[in-house]
């Protein structure tokens, strides 16, 4: 049966696929007929896509109110100029003579499912704690709390409590993300772990188009797609780029939960905002300090590279590096090594296929691979690094969180560059150690002047391991 003829026989299916959503008419996955009928019954209720009141702006999908990022076109119906925004274009324009539609229908009763969760694995000790203060705060339908876990720690198990419970009450659950790598590694598990719950991932170029599931994965652009649809939000790599810099991300994840709803942030790196809010008491939180293997985190080891800066530019190896490279403690480690610029990666290749070639630490230059956010080849290069074709990965911080690697050594070159912020290198440190078989890896950063950024990285691992250790 095609969806069409679904739709137009099934009120409950309509229901289901529209309410919730906040959508543009050409965004509304039905005939034109159908559409007709459900705006003269009121069933689509338009609303204003623009503000425009006494000269204030404003775009009601994406919150923009910067008058910089409204443009004008020459409207083809009325003839008239219109303002549209510029800053959510790419979900599809919105402009001030064409509405958005939400759902003014029957409710939608989500299935109360009895047993939701297939996974069958264990929690730790630290886990498990966790994951009963994230279950109560859905319960209580806490507005905001944060779950602030090392990386490593098993985010995604803990979890699985809080979102059986959600489920056994028939709420509508997004996860949300900054970073579609997560929501792409997310949709398997999940998929596992809740086997007769309905379950879409949407991003740009997903397959999944309708969101119309119960559990809904999604990059947070998804959210301005949504209007009081969730009773559960969580917020997955809170501190990501693009999210802590992008108030309309922000908006949309608020506009995007019910009126009484929790929205679960986690994080391994918390920003400023969020940790001041802890300090002032105004943002109930937990902490797991502790990786689910129970070891503590690799510390970050400083080594001063004179003239690292000048040699890069003129692709030469900074001698530091050179020996460390050579003398590696575990030189069958694999080894992820992040640079800050994409143009440095593709003139260091060379030069560490040669030296590691000369030290027979790789036999073939195809076990050296590079990896940039544009390459086409991306997924394919990360998953032979993850099988073990690859013994050298190159890359930049593209790869800094949302990708596990079993067993790793970790190295920085030119740490002390603006690209890798306090947060960066914390998440950059987190890639080492994550299997139990292989807990340790070393994490050495070359630099040739310590930042702030640096400092505090390893000051906030030290501080995770002597609250680790405490547990
Ligand atoms: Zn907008």
């Amino acid at each position: 049966m095609n969806i069409d003829k679904r739709i137009l026989m099934s009120p409950a299916f309509l229901a289901q696929a529209l309410s919730g959503k906040r959508l543009l008419e050409e965004e509304v996955p039905i005939p034109q007929k159908c559409f007709d009928v459900l705006r003269s019954t009121k069933q689509l209720i338009p609303t204003p896509a623009i503000e425009n009141q006494k000269g204030s702006v404003k775009c009601i999908r994406c919150g923009n109110v910067a008058l910089q990022y409204f443009s004008e076109y020459p409207c083809g119906v009325c003839q008239q100029n219109h303002k549209y925004c510029r800053n959510c274009i790419q979900m599809g324009r919105v402009s001030e003579c064409k509405p958005l539609y939400t759902w003014g229908g029957a409710a939608v009763n989500w299935p109360r499912h009895s047993q939701p969760l297939t996974w069958t694995g264990n929690l730790t000790t630290a886990q498990r704690k966790a994951a009963a203060q994230l279950q109560e705060a859905v319960e209580e339908k806490i507005p905001a709390y944060l779950c602030w876990a090392v990386c490593g720690a098993g985010k995604t198990e803990m979890l699985f409590p809080p979102l059986t419970s959600a489920l056994k009450r028939g709420y509508r659950i997004a996860l949300a993300s900054p970073r579609v790598d997560v929501i792409r590694e997310l949709l398997p598990r999940m998929g596992q772990a809740f086997q007769g719950v309905s379950i879409e991932a949407l991003y740009g170029g997903s397959e999944h188009r309708t969101g119309m599931a119960q559990l809904i994965l999604a990059t947070t652009h998804q959210l301005m797609r949504y209007h009081q649809a969730f009773d559960v939000l969580i917020i997955d790599e809170v501190d990501a780029f693009p999210y802590y810099l992008d108030k309309s991300l922000m908006y949309a994840a608020k506009q995007a939960v019910k009126k009484q709803s929790t929205t679960l942030y986690l994080t391994a790196t918390p920003r400023k905002n969020f940790r001041l809010q802890m300090k002032l008491g105004k943002l109930p939180h937990v902490f797991v300090p502790l990786r689910y293997h129970g070891h503590l985190l690799p510390v970050p080891k400083f080594k001063l590279a004179f003239r690292l800066t000048n040699q890069l530019a003129n692709q030469k190896l900074p001698n530091a590096f050179r020996q460390w490279l050579i003398h590696r403690q575990n030189p069958k480690r694999q080894l992820l090594l992040f640079v800050p610029k994409i143009a440095m990666i593709k003139e260091l290749k060379g030069v560490i296929t040669s030296l590691l070639m000369e030290v027979d630490a790789i036999s073939a230059p195809d076990q050296l691979e590079a990896v940039y956010a544009a390459d086409e080849e991306r997924e394919v290069k990360i998953n032979q690094f993850r099988q073990k074709e690859l013994h050298v990965l190159i890359t930049t911080t593209i790869l800094e969180r949302g990708v596990t690697f079993p067993s790793v050594d970790v190295a920085v070159l030119n740490a002390g560059h603006d690209v890798f912020n306090e947060a960066a290198l914390v998440q950059i440190a987190g890639r080492a150690g994550r299997s139990a078989d292989d807990p340790t890896g070393e994490v050495v950063f070359f630099h040739d002047g310590k930042t702030d950024a640096m400092e505090k990285a390893r000051q906030m691992i030290v501080e995770m391991n002597a609250r680790g250790r405490k547990i």
